[in-house]
């Protein structure tokens, strides 16, 4: 059988399939002694999974140089996709009204997504979102643990189960250990909460009104690290 590339000696099966599974799954180019804007420059050509195909651009975090709290969703959505930054739609509008509720300032904080293209799938005109698989969440890990290890925050608050299960493990549920402040090695603590996209799914006004209440509780409970 050929080489790959076209020359080198004959390749055995073991010896391709490492090859695939480096052609397959291209690591994202983290920058040595990397700064939070080499960073963000060098993941605007991250290729590590498919979703550079689909989403209009990389959308990496923003926010506080030196933040006490880092507020990891899942992946930018649809205006965060056109914009360029993360929880600028109406679920970053609810965290921001949540925030303000929780007296934390959004500007002394950071936010950032496990995945930082847009998943989405056409419906008519509109674009919807679509959960990542467990491939795109581990090709895009790099980018949030370069992000963690640069700004160094007290406390990770995971919204939602995709943020959760990437960092406090896949067994994780959000359901069983919403709001516990767990030790971990990538920050003194990391909490799980909600997703706020799932506040504003909720079916009636009252369920909304009383979600809502709840995440603040959550966000209360992390104040202190301001
Ligand atoms: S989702 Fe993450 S890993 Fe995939 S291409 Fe975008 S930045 Fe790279």
């Amino acid at each position: 059988m050929l080489h790959p590339y076209g020359k080198g000696p004959p390749c055995t099966s073991m010896h391709l399939n490492a090859v695939a599974k480096r052609v397959d799954k291209p690591r994202p180019l983290i920058p040595m002694n990397a700064t939070l804007e080499s960073l963000r420059q060098a993941a605007k050509n991250c290729k590590a999974c498919d979703l550079w195909r689909t989403g209009t651009q990389t959308v990496f975090g923003g926010g506080a140089a030196h933040p006490k709290i880092m507020f990891v969703g899942e992946q930018p959505g649809n205006q965060e996709d056109l914009e360029g930054k993360p929880f600028v739609g109406p679920a970053g509008k609810l965290l921001d009204s949540a925030l303000e509720e929780a007296g934390i300032d959004r500007s002394k904080t950071y936010v950032t997504n496990a995945v930082k293209h847009f998943k989405w799938e056409p419906r008519g005109k509109r674009r919807i979102h679509k959960k990542p698989n467990a491939a795109e969440i581990n090709a895009c890990r790099p980018w949030l643990d370069a992000e963690i290890s640069v700004l160094k925050p007290h406390v990770i608050v995971c919204l939602g189960a995709t943020a959760a299960q990437a960092l406090l493990g896949r067994d994780f549920r959000v359901t069983q250990r919403r709001g516990e402040l767990i030790k971990s090695t990538l920050a003194p603590y990391i909490m799980a909460t909600v997703h706020p996209s799932s506040i504003l799914r909720a079916p009636d006004e009252e369920t909304r009104h009383a979600e809502m209440q709840r995440f603040i509780e959550d966000l209360r409970a992390v104040k202190k690290f301001v």
